[in-house]
């Protein structure tokens, strides 16, 4: 008999068919107010899950009592509560092979676009402001042999500073829990405390998971460390900033201005101050949002769970002590 599962994400159809060579599916496109009950009811009788994060806080799972694993088709696991799933013997399973490098790609294209200011001067030139040559005021700041300070060298951070050292001769600064010593041979990269990259780096590009810790990491304190003519490139979480303090420090000059993908809120509200500055660069948390590898990422998450349902076999599980109960 197949095992039941809920997908609760759009996938191509020849990934549809493969899931339901494999499982009974119930397929939800996305999950609101109006189909939650719908959805839960499915849950509660499935063995298996499979979507972009969580769209139901874990605590309403306690009645999923058949549930063994959850394949999410994002690297961040930040959406569920590890520890309940944990409790319950609920396997978590994660990817980021698919997105490392297309993260990193977004990540370099807003460092890019904030540095040379790509998307403010397109809006002048299609105002009609371009009148003349360009001066001073439109002016940008150099990317190449600058100071690229990265928070987070896990596989996302690494790919950013391998296109900052190998693409652009950027010094490399880092903070992680551990050293990276693949990455200072690499990249001649520099291990680092967070105030010395802050002080020290021109771009500051933060690839931290979010967590306990790295929660509001980034504050009105560590705004005021960074130079005046710095770039914050965030392609993390949005919680890991201090929205309002950036915000202050974009309008006040304390940095120079910033990229963003994510923010504390998403969507983001219509009533974000940052929406009236010029000098922030505002992505909808595209990180991953390319057709080829939002694809690969749902075939990625889709192996997993057959692998885990149909043959036994794990990988990329975020909660290992919940395998075997
Ligand atoms: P990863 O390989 O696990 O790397 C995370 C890095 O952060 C590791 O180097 C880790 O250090 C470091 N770290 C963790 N906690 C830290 C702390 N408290 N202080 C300093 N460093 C810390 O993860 P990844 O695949 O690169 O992804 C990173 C994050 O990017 C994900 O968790 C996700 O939230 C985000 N993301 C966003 C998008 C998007 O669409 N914008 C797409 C993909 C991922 P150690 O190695 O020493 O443990």
């Amino acid at each position: 008999m197949k095992s039941k599962i809920v997908l609760y994400h759009p996938v191509p159809q020849s990934l549809r068919d493969e899931l339901d060579a494999h499982f009974e599916v119930t397929a939800f496109d996305k999950v609101t107010d109006s189909n939650r009950a719908e959805f839960l009811a499915a849950v509660f009788e499935a063995e298996g899950l499979i979507g972009m994060g969580l769209p139901v806080p874990t605590s309403e799972l306690s009645g999923a009592t058949k549930l063994m694993v959850i394949a999410t088709i994002t690297a961040g696991y930040d959406a569920f509560d590890v520890a309940e799933l944990t409790a319950r013997k609920i396997v978590l399973m994660n990817l980021f092979d698919p997105l490392t490098e297309t993260t990193a790609d977004l990540a370099f294209a807003l460092i890019m676009a904030a540095g040379r200011r790509i998307v403010e001067l397109d809006r002048k030139v299609r105002l009609g402001q371009w009148l003349k040559p360009v001066e001073t005021p439109w002016f940008g700041l150099d990317i190449h042999g600058k100071t690229l300070g990265i928070v987070g060298m896990g596989r996302i951070g690494g790919a950013i500073a391998r296109r900052g050292a190998l693409g652009c001769g950027m010094s490399i600064l880092y903070t992680a829990r551990s050293p990276k010593p693949e990455a200072e041979k690499a990249y001649s990269a520099k291990h680092c405390e967070l105030e010395e990259l802050l002080r020290e780096s021109d771009y500051v590009c933060l690839a931290v998971p979010l967590t306990a810790e790295t929660k509001g990491l980034i504050g009105e304190r560590e705004l005021g460390m960074m130079k005046k003519t710095a770039i914050l490139v965030n392609i993390a979480r949005g919680p890991v900033v201090d929205e309002k303090a950036l915000a202050q420090a974009l309008q006040n000059g304390t940095i120079y201005g910033a990229g963003l993908d994510v923010y504390e809120k998403e969507p983001l509200p219509m009533d974000s101050p940052l929406l009236a500055l010029d000098n922030v660069i505002l992505a909808p948390h595209v990180g991953s949002a390319t057709t080829q590898t939002r694809d690969a990422m749902a075939a990625y998450a889709a192996e997993s769970l057959i692998g885990y349902l149909c043959k036994g076999v794990s990988r990329n599980v975020v909660n290992p002590e919940a395998l075997g109960g």
